[in-house]
């Protein structure tokens, strides 16, 4: 349609990166607009948190192992990109999770996740919850809205308003805030899960609205073992990582340039000439683009657009991240088997303790470990908790030797040992989040044909970055094809 390819850059090529430059390439190929991509990464390697490491027979993720089935864009993706076939559900016979309540694992209910709790005794049985905390959990179905709900609240005061601070501190907290690696008094609500406060706003009850929602569901295509319901998280066969490689593939298959330990040093950009920007890589290299799309972390973005946007710039800064790390480690399954069982445990942060959850990996997704190995991984640091990254990697996997060591009784050490360390890795949407994300979008107007995209800002989730990726695709192209010269 057009003389000149339009040439769009993108800087970050994880799976926001190279999601946005694949249905980039998709969208223009179906309207026939002659586009060119360059994707810059500044590592050595593609997939920025998305990190799959195969060794040995042992099948460790570095970042995310999973992703979730209920918001659909990475489920679609695989699809589209053939892995359907290799997209496992989680092993049915282990769906349990536990909650470290007082130094001991105790079982959280079947069904909490989706607010269909069964044999909720069992919480006051099990340890969890005492009668009154299990009455007041039951009686948000009852529980009459507050103004408090009219404003931006935190986590914490949402999930304690609604379900009492006992199951707030036990059962909620290490699973919404864990997500996050954050902290539940400083987490928007609003930013972080929506969702459930529409639920109050609409139902009065965030359980009586959930019920009616999976009422009203369609149960959809989701990879799950015979007999079982569709799997909450799925992930391929052969890790995550097999995402990445398979994009790339059909990037290089698309003829985008790939740069890769290589990064952008700043973009610059100028009204008089804004339908342009000039993109300036670590070897100095200068780019030309017709637009760019900035899928890195916030903190990373705001220097790259300080020059021409400082506000902008600013309010990224002011978006917080924590630091993590995932500890791996294989054991002889013998040594083992006796002391775990389930998916794993997550840990209250009224714990104290220097666990965030850990997982039995081998008993949540098959084809981990070799026979008579058990993979096993720690999740470590997070907002408030990041002291503990000061420590070597020695002494990390000994500090969470000892860990499982007083909560599931596991003495001997590992054979193998595999720490990752995600510094400044998580975004934090705090409260004041959206408003921040709001004024950054405003700051951007004069510029149409930038984009700030990545998880530092609408969705942290792998299906939410590539659904991300998607809009701000769709938002190029059509920009591109309202500029696009026809040709006779
Ligand atoms: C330990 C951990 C566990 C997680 N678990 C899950 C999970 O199970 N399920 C789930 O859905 N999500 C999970 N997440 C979240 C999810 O993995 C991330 O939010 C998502 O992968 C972020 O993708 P992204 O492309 O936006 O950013 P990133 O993956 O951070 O990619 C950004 C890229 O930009 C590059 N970059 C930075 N600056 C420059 C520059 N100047 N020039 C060029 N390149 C640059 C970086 O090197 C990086 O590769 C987890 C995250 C972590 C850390």
């Amino acid at each position: 349609m057009s003389s000149a390819p339009f040439h769009v850059v993108i800087i970050g090529g994880g799976i926001s990166g190279l999601s946005t430059a694949f249905f980039v390439m998709e969208e223009a190929k179906e309207r026939q607009l002659h586009v060119q991509c360059t994707v810059v990464e500044r590592d050595s390697r593609w997939g920025g948190k998305i990190l799959t490491n195969q060794t040995d027979e042992l099948l460790i993720e570095g970042g995310p192992d999973s992703f979730l089935t209920s918001k659909p864009w990475a489920m679609e993706l695989c699809r589209t990109l053939g892995l359907e076939d290799q997209l496992i559900p989680t092993k049915v016979e282990n769906n349990r999770i536990f909650s470290l309540c007082r130094g001991v694992l105790r079982e959280l209910p079947q069904g909490l996740l989706s607010f269909r709790p069964q044999r909720v005794e069992t919480l006051v049985s099990g340890g969890l919850l005492s009668w009154s905390g299990l009455l007041r959990m039951g009686a948000e179905r009852f529980w009459p809205t507050s103004s408090a709900g009219q404003s931006e609240e935190t986590l914490g005061s949402f999930f304690r308003r609604r379900f009492g601070a006992e199951a707030f501190d036990y059962l909620i907290e290490p699973l919404v805030a864990g997500i996050y690696a954050g902290d539940a008094d400083e987490l928007s609500m609003e930013a972080t899960f929506p969702r459930f406060k529409e639920l109050e706003q609409e139902h009065g009850s965030v359980i009586k609205g959930m019920r009616a929602a999976q009422a009203k569901a369609q149960v959809g295509a989701t990879p799950r073992s015979p007999g079982s319901t569709p799997s909450l998280f799925v992930t391929l066969r052969n890790g995550l990582g097999t995402l990445i490689e398979a994009l790339t593939q059909r990037l290089i298959g698309h003829g985008v340039q790939l740069v890769t330990g290589c990064g952008c040093q700043e973009i610059q950009a100028s009204l008089q000439n804004k339908g342009k920007f000039s993109v300036l890589l670590d070897n100095d290299t200068m780019l030309n683009a017709d637009a760019v799309v900035l899928a890195t972390p916030a903190f990373r973005t705001a220097e790259m657009i300080r020059q021409f946007e400082p506000e902008a710039a600013n309010i990224l800064e002011d978006i917080p991240y924590a630091s993590t790390a995932t500890i791996s480690m294989a054991y002889p399954t013998e040594l083992v088997e006796a002391h775990i069982r389930g998916f794993g445990f997550v840990v209250p942060r009224k714990e104290q303790r220097p666990l965030l959850a850990g997982t039995w990996t081998s008993l949540k997704w098959p084809n981990r470990s070799k026979k008579g190995e058990t993979l096993i991984r720690c999740y470590v640091g997070g907002r408030g908790r990041q002291d503990i990254l000061e420590r070597d990697d020695r002494e990390l996997v000994n500090t969470v030797q000892q860990e499982l060591q007083s909560i599931v009784n596991i003495s001997s050490p590992a054979n193998y040992t595999e720490v990752h360390r995600w510094m400044q890795g998580m975004p934090q949407y705090v409260i004041g989040h959206q408003a921040r994300v709001a004024k950054i979008r405003e700051r951007l107007l004069p510029w149409p044909l930038l984009h700030i995209s990545g998880a530092g800002l609408s969705g942290i989730g792998i299906p939410d970055c590539i659904r991300e990726g998607k809009r701000v695709a769709t938002s190029l192209v059509q920009s591109f094809l309202s500029k696009a010269v026809p040709t006779s």
